[in-house]
């Protein structure tokens, strides 16, 4: 199987998607990454989904990563009275502490620390803002509120409260037990949501213990303000606009996720654009024009991935969503100002001889026209590098290892493969050859370009690129 794309999706599963049979379809049009969103659902919920993934990756063969999103400190509805409830501009609603309503006049807000900080006047943001509460009074079992842009709301919809300070852990309770669940259940990412510091990134860390690759969530004006430093923590970024859009002006959005696509590029970092790329498909079986473009320049911009949210997981045409979502990326990927627009985001070579051998490998494959870049990998750092150049040419990462094949799935432009442990430079080379034949990557006659660190199996000395005529 072969993707005929270089930018890679990621699609969570939910109530819509998690029989083996649409997990199948979902993964044969072009999902790379399944995201298991541990806001939603039950432990066995997502231990099932896990099974059938893995199931289908072995009878593939083909790697396949699950990305963790843990749901850190968002504020959630509790259940609302009938699974949904319209709220009408202009009426009152009362916010109560229960975890389930009892009547449609009432919300559940099930978080005390909401109810200790409110003050009249501050909004609530219900469902990435698509309905606006604002604070009338308080008493001591509710918060009274206005709705000042009516809506529906269902069942645990997100709440965000820009103008009020919460007193919150930014790695929860639910958080730890959740990441404890995935790492045992193997999964290949793990994502922290509402990342503030640093030093959240070093809990995380401390937490994950190179089980998994920690993500870092950008959806805080405060994360942005140590953005250099959260990205150096992170192993991969995922730019969250759902939360982010709502949490800073909308009109702020296209800019940062510009700079975060470009600031993870040079720090070679995976960077995921999500939320809203094709809402409208949760209900229609097309997207608008307006979705159609937003994929396009996460793809202009560089973005290792997109990602579909409720598109896939709870909307009713989960399949069509990722083969939209595929042939827009392609569609893109050919077009002739995609090259010049990749290029001149281009950053510069770092002065260290890993990073410098496998932009040169990139550059090498180009210039010569060869048919694919063979990274050896243990932990997937090199062809991190070498997709940082974002080349034309496929790049082939094949590693011993079975986690490190999988993490590389979110990689941009990367295949990654299963291979033995080399440990001189014609095995390299047979190995380099004999894959990406099986693979068909390369035909009889045509060039790879093979990096590696030697000595061989230590991760993290790329230092040896070798031109091979297959
Ligand atoms: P969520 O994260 O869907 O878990 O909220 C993504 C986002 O906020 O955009
Ligand atoms: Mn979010």
């Amino acid at each position: 199987m072969k993707r005929h794309r270089r930018a890679k999706i990621v699609a969570t599963l939910g109530p819509a998607s998690s029989d083996a049979d649409t997990i199948r379809r979902l993964f044969e049009a072009g999902v790379d990454v399944f995201r298991l969103n541990f806001s939603h659902g039950s432990k066995d919920d997502h231990r099932a989904r896990r099974d059938i993934i893995r199931s289908l990756e072995r009878e593939a063969d083909y790697p396949i990563a699950i990305l963790q999103d843990l749901q850190g400190p968002k504020i959630r509805l509790g259940a609302v009275k009938d699974g949904k409830v319209a709220l009408a501009t202009g009426s009152t609603i009362r916010l109560v502490l229960d975890k389930t309503a009892s009547d449609a006049g009432h919300l559940p807000l099930p978080h005390p620390e909401i109810f200790e900080a409110v003050m009249p006047g501050h909004n609530l943001l219900v469902d990435d803002g698509k309905v606006r509460l604002v604070v009338t009074g308080l008493t001591n079992d509710a918060i009274e509120a206005r709705v000042a842009v009516g809506g529906v709301v269902s069942d645990r919809k997100g709440v965000n409260l820009p103008d009020t300070v919460l007193q919150l852990s930014p790695i929860t309770e639910k958080d730890r037990e959740d990441l404890a669940f995935g790492l045992d259940l193997g999964v290949d990412w793990v994502a922290f949501s509402f990342v503030q510091r640093p030093s959240d990134l070093i809990e995380a860390h401390q937490l994950v213990g190179g089980r998994a690759g920690v993500m870092a969530k950008i959806e805080k004006p405060s994360a942005l303000t140590a953005i250099d430093d959260i990205i150096t923590l992170a192993d991969a970024v995922m730019v969250a606009r759902g939360d982010l859009g709502v949490e800073i002006p909308a009109e702020d959005v296209p800019g940062a996720q510009k700079d975060l696509v470009r600031l993870c590029r040079l720090a070679a970092k995976p960077v995921i654009i999500a939320t809203q790329m094709l809402e409208s498909m949760i209900q229609t079986p097309t997207p608008t024009r307006a979705e159609a473009s937003d994929v396009a320049t996460a793809i202009y911009d560089g973005a290792d991935a997109v990602m579909l949210s409720a598109e896939s997981a709870s909307g009713q045409f989960p399949v069509h969503a990722v083969e939209t979502m595929d042939r827009i990326i392609r569609r893109t990927e050919q077009h002739r100002s995609y090259r010049p627009i990749i290029e001149a985001l281009k950053p510069a070579i770092e002065a260290m001889p890993q990073h410098a051998v496998a932009a040169a490998a990139a550059e090498v494959a180009d210039a010569i026209g060869a048919s694919a870049v063979v990274a050896f990998t243990q932990n997937g750092t090199t062809a991190y590098r070498i997709a940082r150049q974002r080349s034309p040419v496929p790049i082939l990462g094949l590693t011993p290892h079975e986690q490190t094949a999988r993490r590389l799935a979110l990689l941009w432009g990367t295949y990654s493969i299963r291979s033995d442990e080399v440990s001189d430079y014609s095995q390299m080379v047979d190995q380099a050859v004999a894959q990406a034949l099986a693979a068909d990557y390369v035909k009889p006659g045509e060039t790879l370009v093979v990096v590696a660190g030697v000595p061989f199996g230590q991760s993290g000395s790329t230092n040896n690129l070798r031109v091979v005529t297959v």
